[in-house]
């Protein structure tokens, strides 16, 4: 056994289902903190004076990484528009060293890495869909910032950006926030897509996500909205009901790259979409999770690595309500039962844009 090892926070791979699993015994879990009824109430209504998100609460979290902020105003105190915290109790460490162990016929990883959390508005009772388009653009261009800056760090292979919004989706505090969590290797789902969008490239010397977009352009029928720059799509083979893709239509890696002008249209596309779920859906539960490419090192032994990632991937964002509950059938065979088809499902939302983009339309004009 390496002495140096932290079994509090570690990475564990799976050889039978070829994944890592990290482990983090931030607090020492017991029985009893996994009851429903021992959780915390979540708090829904209104401002709380106890909610560590909430403007003047600032000393509640871990001190500001990144903030946008008027001028003029110091850190850790109020005046903020989005504010960037590390997570009090984190899945991963920045502090700590990126080793590999080998415990018998297992491999471990330690848990260097990053977990952050970007509080996305100082108003409690606001959701990400009800914010105007320039405090949402701000919410993105505070994800771009936080990668490039993680980027230059050669200990992580991944920077993933997630939001859990509500606690059926997995918040666990009612302020609206999404999460950053960069890790020493890059996730089993990111994983398979990079190596699938690869070796496309290899056979065709075609980004796969591109031709996607051409032909869903040509067929029609599971397009939510498209704009000049964005494409809103029902999946073809959507594993969940109204899960929804936002696509940039111009090719394009790396999301940490995108021009101001690209994060304006992005912040356009996605709340766009969040409104008409918002609505269609009476304010669902949700997760988003930002597919964009890893950092690319050359890495020992794998010269040819990252060669052809600004051709071959395709940055997007993938949305999933949670109606319906993954249950032992969707966990013991990963083969997932949509009830909703995503031509209906597109169908569905696509209406719903187009009566909040005209209601949205008539506002206007009468201000
Ligand atoms: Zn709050
Ligand atoms: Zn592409
Ligand atoms: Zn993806």
């Amino acid at each position: 056994m390496n002495p140096q090892r932290d079994t509090l926070r570690e990475l564990r791979f799976d050889p039978l289902r070829n994944r890592w699993v990290i482990i983090a015994a931030e607090r020492a879990r017991r029985p009893s903190d996994y009851l429903i009824e021992a959780r915390a109430p979540a708090e829904r209504e209104g401002r709380t004076l106890a909610c560590p998100f909430c403007e003047g609460n600032e000393d509640k979290t871990p001190p500001e990484i990144f903030a946008l902020r008027e001028a003029g105003t110091a850190p850790n105190t109020p005046g903020w528009r989005v504010r960037v915290v590390s997570n009090k109790f984190p899945a991963l460490r920045i502090e700590d060293q990126a080793r590999r162990y080998g415990v018998g016929l297992f491999d471990v990883l330690s848990g260097a890495g990053a977990h952050e959390v970007i509080i996305e508005t100082p108003d409690h009772t606001k959701t990400l869909a009800d914010l105007p388009l320039p405090w949402v653009r701000d919410v993105l261009l505070s994800y771009r910032e936080r990668i490039r800056d993680l980027f230059r760090d050669p200990r992580l292979r991944y920077i993933l950006i997630f939001k859990n919004h509500k606690p059926e989706a997995g918040a666990s505090l009612a302020h609206t926030h999404s999460q950053l969590i960069a890790t020493p290797m890059v996730p089993p789902a990111v994983k398979q897509e990079l190596a699938i969008c690869r070796e496309n490239f290899v056979k065709k010397e075609r980004c796969l996500i591109c031709d996607i977009i051409a032909q869903e352009l040509a067929f029609g029928d599971r397009i939510i909205y498209q704009d000049e720059a964005f494409l809103v799509w029902a999946p073809f083979a959507s594993a969940f009901p109204f899960e929804t893709w936002i696509l940039p239509k111009t090719h394009r890696h790396d999301f940490s790259r995108l021009s101001d002008e690209e994060l304006w249209q992005t912040a356009h596309a996605l709340r766009v979409t969040l409104r008409a779920m918002k609505r269609l859906l009476n304010d669902p539960p949700y997760n988003f999770i930002l597919h964009t490419s890893p950092p690319a090192f050359a890495r020992p032994g794998h010269p040819e690595y990252w060669s052809s990632i600004e051709y071959d991937y395709h940055w997007h964002l993938e949305i999933v309500p949670r109606l319906t509950r993954i249950a032992g059938f969707e966990w013991g065979a990963e083969l997932f039962i949509n009830p909703t088809p995503p031509e209906a499902a597109a169908e569905y939302l696509r209406r719903e844009v187009s009566e909040n983009m005209k209601e949205e339309e008539t506002d206007a004009a009468s201000h």
